[in-house]
């Protein structure tokens, strides 16, 4: 009838606001291009920060010795040991222990947040055997992964300039996130020097390289969504130090905060964005990321309820809690391939509390789920384009057979399939048959774990 006609049409509108053209994937790459130039030139010059890592030399497998790394994303947190065994021995060993973050220390006090993180390595390192004891007087050593925009002033410190994904703790910003985990160590007793401060996408891009030796650029789809890549030194105007003799420089992009008047947002995105702890910020985050995807299927769906009746005559109320309806269950959803979608049916019923959903009704909860990653891995390819375009990577060379890989991690690529195919045939769309042959995308698992136990080897304190 006219309140089914309704929900289709609400469905429909969404469908075309969220679309995403070649042409219009096109413009967002070269504006994220100029916005990368922008970045470059001066602090403060861009949305995207294109904050300078200290990073100017990616692994080469030599590295040596017995490694940490502490990777604090946005849902859990790992602690991880590696063994490195130099050219021949590579990753000899590799150990490590997963702990969710208790939500409510993402919006409680800087204090409280890293005692938890420490007092988790302590029990992580006193797990350990006699045959890992370090000789006497030598301090383990520990590559801290910490995914929030942080400006460096070496490699191994830097200040936090604002938390994202969830995360509020205003005096944790303007510190140095590196101090405040040492201060945290030593009132848990660990006795660890942290030599290497890295972003996720830096270290996914130091875990990638030291597999593959020609990747040069690193994108994280998780909980947030950000990029890393290999810059020329002499690229970098606002750097004015001395320049690396390796000539290069990775830089960590946070491209989550770029936004442009090309990019498709809905009413939807706007409310979420208004409503969110950092409003008017990670745009581009909250349109691609696995924080929000669910999100916004949700206030779609409750729009549905509301204006159409699409769930009977009274409103879920389940559907009115923000963040109820998690990505991990938009994705089991999508990917629903039984005849009567009874994935969909379950998951309306345990989440939403909403019994008996007609099959033509979750065929609808279907195209909405896929309208909506659709979007999202369209731009991460976009994105990517981007990042191809101001490497000079996006045309094929006369002559030049070098590949370009790209490291991908992040829960989002890792297990919502129908979105990183999207995101691969999209980037493949958008580069051309000739060029995409030249390129490559891999899954760095745990590599920004692995690269920050890698960074912290190449800039050990012992050396
Ligand atoms: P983080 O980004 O917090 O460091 P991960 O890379 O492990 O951590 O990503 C976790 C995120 O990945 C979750 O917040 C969720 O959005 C997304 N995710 C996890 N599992 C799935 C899944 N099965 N389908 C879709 N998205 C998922
Ligand atoms: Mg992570």
């Amino acid at each position: 009838g006219d309140k089914w006609a309704k929900a289709i049409e609400i469905v429909k509108d969404m469908e075309e606001k969220c679309a995403t053209p070649i042409g219009k994937l096109k413009q967002i790459a070269d504006a994220m291009v100029v916005e990368m130039h922008a970045g470059l030139a001066s602090e403060g010059g861009s949305k995207l920060k294109m904050l300078i890592s200290y990073v100017d030399n990616l692994p080469t497998g030599d590295e040596n010795g017995l490694f940490y790394a502490l990777d604090l994303g946005g849902t859990n947190f790992r602690v991880l040991r590696v063994q490195l065994g130099g050219k021949d021995g590579r990753l000899v060993n590799q150990e490590f222990a997963e702990v969710p973050i208790p939500p409510n220390l993402m919006t409680g006090t800087s204090e409280v947040l890293f005692d938890y993180i420490a007092a988790e390595l302590a029990k992580f390192v006193a797990q350990e055997g006699e045959e890992l004891r370090l000789p006497p007087g030598k301090m383990r050593e520990l590559g801290f992964t910490f995914s929030f925009p942080v400006i460096q002033t070496s490699i191994a410190s830097g200040t936090l300039v604002r938390w994202t994904k969830g995360f509020s703790i205003d005096d944790t910003v303007g510190q140095d996130v590196v101090m405040e985990l040492t201060k945290a160590m030593e009132r848990q007793g660990v006795h660890m020097h942290v030599s290497a401060l890295v972003n996720d996408t830096v270290g996914t891009l130091a875990g990638g390289r030291y597999f593959h030796k020609d990747v040069i650029a690193a994108v994280i789809l998780g909980t947030g969504t950000n990029a890393a890549y290999v810059e020329s030194a002499q690229a970098i105007p606002k750097w004015h130090g001395a320049l690396p003799e390796s000539g290069e420089m990775v830089i960590n992009m946070e491209w989550g905060n770029f936004r442009s008047s090309h990019l498709p947002l809905t009413d939807y995105d706007l409310a979420l964005d208004v409503e969110s702890l950092n409003a008017g910020e990670q745009i581009f985050e909250k349109v691609i990321s696995g924080m929000y995807l669910g999100e916004i299927v949700r206030r779609v769906l409750l729009n549905m309820a509301e204006e159409a009746a699409f769930f009977g005559d009274t409103v879920p109320s389940k559907l009115k809690i923000p963040f109820i309806l998690r990505t991990p269950d938009m994705s089991a959803m999508h990917h629903d391939t039984s005849s009567d979608l009874k994935v969909v049916g379950n998951k309306l019923k345990d989440i939403l509390e909403i019994p008996n959903t007609s099959l033509k009704a979750r065929r609808v909860v279907v195209e909405l789920c896929n309208i909506v990653a659709t979007r999202g891995a369209r731009l991460a390819a976009a994105g990517i384009l981007g990042i191809l375009k101001k490497m000079g990577k996006d045309t094929v060379k006369e002559g030049d057979k070098n590949r370009t890989v790209i490291a991908l991690d992040g829960g989002l690529y890792e297990h919502y399939s129908e979105y990183s195919k999207c995101m691969e045939d999209t980037l493949n769309e958008l580069l051309g048959e000739e060029v995409s042959k030249s390129i490559e995308i891999v899954h760095s698992n745990d590599g920004s774990g692995i690269g920050a136990a890698l960074l912290a080897a190449s800039h050990s304190h012992y050396r």
